[in-house]
């Protein structure tokens, strides 16, 4: 598990592009050119794991493209102790990027498979969420809400109550709505019922898939 100059040099060419297509939050640029990504892939990749691009990685699912991360976690205005619920942990990326924001992180992934090796993965690298869970996103995690931030990182044909339903009053819900091609949307909580909501283009996901497996 080596970050080598190298790989720190290519790590800035992905800030700077990811700066140039319109992210300014500081503090994840900052997590972006920290996080050595080359890790979280299969070592044959090494070449792709700067370019900003999403790619496979095991189950059949794959790492996101880091742009789209950072336009999430942008959207999501984590603050340090804040309550996150990310639905769909895959190669533990997206959780290292809000652990490095220091946000409390709660992560769902519904793979075995991904779970098992993401849960051994992420202490080597020094990153600690509260609480990885091997369950379906669907339903949330009601024994931990309700949440500041909550993160699908997965395609969601609609928007899953439960997930509205575990945010915090002024909490945001940052989720791509849709089938084949999903608008990325964000929800604030504003009451009991009231929810503001935003829309911000379109992106593609692998989908958000019921049930375990
Ligand atoms: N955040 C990940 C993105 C992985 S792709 C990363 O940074 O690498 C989306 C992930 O969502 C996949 O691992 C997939 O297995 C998972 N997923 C799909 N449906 C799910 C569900 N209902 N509950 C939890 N995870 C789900």
């Amino acid at each position: 598990m080596k970050d080598t100059l190298k790989h720190q040099g290519l790590r800035q060419q992905l800030v700077a592009t990811i700066k140039a297509k319109g992210i300014t939050n500081e503090k994840v640029i900052d997590a972006i050119g920290k996080i050595p990504r080359h890790l979280f892939m299969d070592s044959g990749f090494l070449g792709h794991a700067y370019q900003d691009k999403a790619f496979p990685i095991a189950a059949d699912q794959t790492i996101s493209q880091p742009y789209t991360v950072a336009f999430q976690t942008e959207l999501l205005q984590v603050n340090p102790g804040d309550k996150v619920l990310e639905i769909g942990t895959g190669s533990g990326y997206q959780t290292a990027v809000l652990c490095e924001l220091g946000a409390k992180v709660f992560s769902v992934e519904r793979q075995h498979e991904l779970y098992k090796k993401t849960s051994k993965f992420l202490p080597k690298l020094g990153y600690r969420p509260k609480k990885l869970i091997f369950g379906d996103g669907y339903i949330g995690l009601e024994d931990e809400a309700p949440f500041d931030g909550i993160i699908v990182t997965a395609g969601a044909p609609f928007v899953p109550k439960p997930l509205l339903s575990q945010l915090k009053i002024e909490g945001r819900l940052v989720i791509p709505v849709g089938e084949d091609v999903q608008i990325m949307t964000l929800f604030i909580r504003k009451g009991q019922k009231e929810f503001e909501q935003h829309e911000f283009g379109e992106f593609r996901f692998v989908p958000l898939l019921e049930d375990k497996n």
